[in-house]
């Protein structure tokens, strides 16, 4: 149980370079992230709040908040900026949410590698633009770049724009090392290699707090849109399939359904109203892609280069889609999964004859284990728990591996198993289970992997 607010305050009011927030309109927005998109998960987290949120300005000041946790047994959640869908970083059970974002420094970059070494509260949006004065961007970037943090992307996303050609984060060659603090005996700041640091990534901030990242990033390139317009869902996935196994560079590859496009902004969608695929790639490729059009019959429209407009195309895709129809009507909601390899219209079919035109169809393009496969965040307004899960069965029934965002824990969200190495890490790091608790399953069965 945790100390009454006043109480736990004078505790943390003396340490160094630490802002120390408790008001309660500063803990109730902060006590909070984007899980409103699930009905289920904001009937559980609506009334969550924190008993105290902390702001460390320097590593020492971070490493003292540890320290008052596990002496005070305090319950003590990371967050960066708050974006995450699942309520990741919503303290379940209260006690201390700690803010990363004025640990934002680039420490780090070699230029041999190209790796990047960052503090964990930087904005990706700024990591990038130091990256860009270096020849070099970000991988991976979740449609949130702009206001999401580099440690909540790695601690709790997933992937998105560049997932087509680099995976997710948790592929090897993605995350080459974390330094984090450990919530033990007696706090400490210590450096994982890539191997180590594996049991951290996407642990939703439950195993150990990130202080820094080593990244790999790509060579900078200069990107170019295109938009292909569609009769149908399947005229799309396939020439969508075509492009993919073009010899061209690609950042980005979705598909908007038709009832989707239409709900899109006027800038979008003026043109024309139908199925859409997007296009990202360098200028060469989009040459490509257009060859590839006229001898398909197909229109396209051509975006081109991005600068500040055109990078508004990144609010139009992976969860933003989801976003620019919630903005319009909060109830709609949506799913995510990995459509079955080369049967994604048959499941489509399939779900289309139960359930008509009440589910429409988000696709997206990645790479799994270096295959191009088609993953689907499908938009549907909310009926209830049942239908949901009636939906997932079917999805399930029809081959799909699905990501459930009406989940909280980290398994939930994930592949549905206990990895034993975040167990492990969290027994090794945070033995009181101190951190974020409640959003990692496999701590229940913590007894399994004590050595
Ligand atoms: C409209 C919309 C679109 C989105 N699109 C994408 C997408 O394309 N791809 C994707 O993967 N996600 C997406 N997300 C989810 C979310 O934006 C991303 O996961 C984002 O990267 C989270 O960053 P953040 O700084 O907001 O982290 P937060 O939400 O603050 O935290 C996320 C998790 O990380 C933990 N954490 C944060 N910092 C640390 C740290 N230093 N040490 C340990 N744990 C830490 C927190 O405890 C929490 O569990 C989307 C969300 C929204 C609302």
């Amino acid at each position: 149980m945790v100390k009454q607010n006043s109480i736990v305050m004078d505790e943390f009011k003396h340490i160094c370079d630490l802002e120390v927030l408790d008001d309660t309109n500063d803990l109730k927005r902060l006590s909070r992230d984007f899980y409103n998109y699930s009905p289920i998960l904001q009937s559980k987290l609506d009334g969550c709040m924190a008993d105290l949120v902390v702001r460390p300005k320097s590593i020492q000041a971070a490493l003292e908040v540890a320290k008052k946790c596990w002496e005070l047994s305090l319950h003590l959640t990371i967050r960066g900026s708050g974006t995450g869908n699942y309520g990741q970083s919503v303290p379940l059970s209260g006690g201390v949410v700690m803010q990363m974002n004025c640990l934002n420094k680039v420490e780090t970059f070699y230029p041999d590698t190209g790796f990047v070494k960052v503090q964990t509260g930087c904005l990706m949006s700024e990591l990038n633009n130091v990256l860009k004065h270096k020849g070099r961007e970000l991988r991976l970037l979740p449609s949130t770049w702009r206001t999401a943090t580099i440690g909540g992307f790695i601690s709790g996303g997933s992937g998105g724009i560049g997932s087509v050609k680099w995976g997710f984060l948790r592929d090897p060659g993605n995350l080459i090392g974390l330094d984090v603090i450990t919530l033990n005996e007696s706090p400490k700041l210590i450096q994982l290699d890539t191997q180590e640091s594996e049991a951290i990534n996407h642990a939703y901030g439950t195993n150990g707090i990130i202080t820094s990242l080593t990244l790999s990033t790509d060579i900078k390139h200069s990107w170019h849109y295109i938009v292909i317009n569609c009769t149908n869902l399947e005229e799309a996935i396939n020439i969508l399939k075509i492009c993919l196994g073009a010899a061209i560079e690609l950042k980005l590859g979705t598909i908007l359904e038709v009832g989707i496009v239409e709900k899109m902004p006027k800038w979008f969608n003026e043109n024309s109203i139908s199925n859409k695929v997007l296009i990202q790639s360098t200028l060469d490729g989009i040459k490509t892609v257009e060859m590839i059009c006229k001898k398909h019959s197909l229109k396209i429209e051509n975006f081109g280069e991005e600068n500040d407009l055109v990078s508004g195309i990144s609010d139009l895709v992976w969860n933003h889609t989801t976003l620019q129809l919630r903005a319009k009507d909060k109830s709609w909601t949506y799913l995510q999964m990995l459509l079955p390899f080369d049967k994604e219209m048959e499941l489509i079919d399939n779900l289309r004859s139960c359930y008509g035109r009440k589910i429409l169809w988000h696709i997206e393009a990645v790479s799994q284990h270096g295959v191009p496969r088609l993953a689907a965040l499908p938009v549907f307004k909310w009926t209830d728990e049942n239908e949901l899960n009636e939906i997932i069965s079917n999805c399930k029934q029809n081959g799909a591996i699905i990501f459930n965002p009406h989940s909280l824990t980290v398994e939930g969200g994930g592949l549905g198993v206990i990895d034993s190495d975040q167990v492990k890490a969290k027994l090794r790091f945070d033995p009181k289970g101190l951190l974020n608790p409640g959003k990692l399953e496999g701590w229940n069965k913590k007894e399994k992997y004590v050595i």
